[in-house]
């Protein structure tokens, strides 16, 4: 499996977040299901957009990609989304990207112009297919003003001339660089074979990104009627909304995963993600992270009671059939979701060891393949965190008397003792197995 991983020149923001998470919540199903699978996921470090950012910031371009491809991992790994088996860099892959450009150029699918090497769309005779456009509908609609060096506005570029002291490659057309599509056909030919089974990315990719990628793998292969030569399941996801509006830099929207991180754990993030279908967009609000994250505490305060059991190790791989069914439905995390929590309900209630051990093994085997659940109670519900016994007594204390003050309806007095204890940086939560507390 492939899917196109990041641009390095920024901090991720919420919306990489969701390809990325799609896709490990399936590597980790197939990985499951099957004995054997790799999964590459691309970095893309060489780009107009990273240029850009490095003559802004007038500091190298490989301080830039360096920086952000290791954020990016590391927000990636908060969220729980496991390293892929393959990470490659499109720098270190210009010159499988210039060998097929030459493939490309002897099938005919390609030609030199102007010092850029251009993909002749209309050598390709599937072009519009992945995407369900209709090529010739689009080039009579067309009114971009059409660059010079194109013989036909769909022709896209496969290499252009790297100027101004721009980074660039030795190439049998001039220094230059490849265009952007050229690295996903180098990449996942090179570590994958082709053709390949699974192709992830993000709807918006859909055209032209992977349209391309197609095109040009089955050109430098002279199979230009054949697009299955190259992928043979594409998975997209759809895009994140952010209150109700499209993630953009003009609306000012635009929220990066750092900024939840400060104030979430990863978990409750990806557990957000997951609670809508990667296939229909998903409305991101403060509302649907903060219902994550109560979700998620009731579960570690379920699991905090049942901590004394012991479970099998062995058991807890076994993914209920009922959660694996959703899952193997279209990766449907919804019902997933909604199955853990018939589970976690059960477990609240169950009275027998045996029963509770059953019911927690289940919990703990579909949250190693949700990705959630990864620390211990204690930890998330911040218990035991503070090393002075004297301040645990104390809050409990503080705690008590809070609640004696709402009894007796001295609200004034209640408020006073939440706000000292948030002072001393305590937050308290009142559930309906009573108040508990956790260090901010
Ligand atoms: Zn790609």
């Amino acid at each position: 499996m492939y899917t196109c991983g990041p641009t390095v020149y920024n901090y991720a923001h919420i919306g990489n977040a969701r390809p990325a998470v799609v896709s490990d919540l399936l590597v980790r199903l197939l990985r499951y299901l099957y004995p054997k699978v790799t999964y590459v996921s691309n970095i893309t470090d060489i780009d107009d957009k990273i240029i850009k950012a490095s003559k802004e910031s007038n500091k190298p371009i490989n301080q830039i990609t360096e920086k952000f491809e290791k954020i990016y991992n590391e927000d990636m790994a908060s969220l729980g989304v496991l390293a892929p088996d393959i990470q490659p860099r499109a720098t270190d892959h210009i010159d499988d990207m210039i060998n097929l450009v030459k493939d490309m150029i002897n099938n005919g699918c390609a030609y030199e112009s102007e010092e850029h090497v251009l993909f002749d769309v209309k050598s390709y005779n599937a072009y519009g297919k992945l995407s369900g456009r209709d090529i010739q509908d689009q080039l009579a609609g067309s009114r971009v003003e059409v660059a010079s060096y194109k013989k036909n506005p769909g022709d896209f570029v496969l290499w252009k001339p790297s100027v101004d002291n721009d980074p660039g490659w030795d190439s049998p057309w001039g220094f230059g660089r490849p265009g952007w599509h050229l690295e996903c056909s180098a990449m996942s030919e090179k570590n994958l074979g082709l053709p390949f089974d699974i192709h992830g990315g993000g709807m918006d990719l859909i055209f032209p990104h992977h349209e391309n990628e197609v095109a040009q793998s089955c050109g430098a292969h002279g199979e230009q009627n054949n697009p299955k030569i190259f992928v043979r399941y594409w998975i997209h996801n759809a895009m994140l909304n952010i209150g109700g509006k499209k993630m953009s830099k003009s609306i000012g929207n635009i929220f990066y995963i750092k900024d939840y991180t400060d104030k979430y754990p990863g978990e409750v993030l990806r557990f957000a993600l997951m609670s809508g279908h990667y296939r229909q967009s998903l409305n991101w609000t403060d509302k649907s992270i903060e219902q994550a994250y109560s979700t998620l505490n009731r579960i570690y305060r379920i699991l905090k009671k049942v901590e004394d059991i012991k479970i099998d190790e062995n058991n807890v791989n076994l993914i209920p059939d009922s959660v694996l069914d959703c899952l193997c439905d279209d990766l449907n995390t919804p019902g997933a979701l909604a199955k853990l929590n018939d589970i976690v309900n059960k477990l609240s209630k169950a009275s027998g060891d045996t029963e509770k051990k059953e019911l927690k093994e289940q919990v703990i085997a579909v949250s190693n393949i949700l990705g959630i659940l990864k620390e211990s109670p204690d930890e998330w519900l911040g218990i035991g965190q503070s090393s002075d016994n004297n301040n645990v007594d104390n809050i409990n204390k503080l705690i008590k008397d809070r609640n004696d003050a709402r009894k007796s309806k001295d609200f004034k007095k209640a408020d006073e003792i939440r706000n000292k204890l948030t002072e001393i940086g305590i937050e308290i939560e009142d559930t309906p197995d009573g108040t508990i507390w956790r260090t901010k």
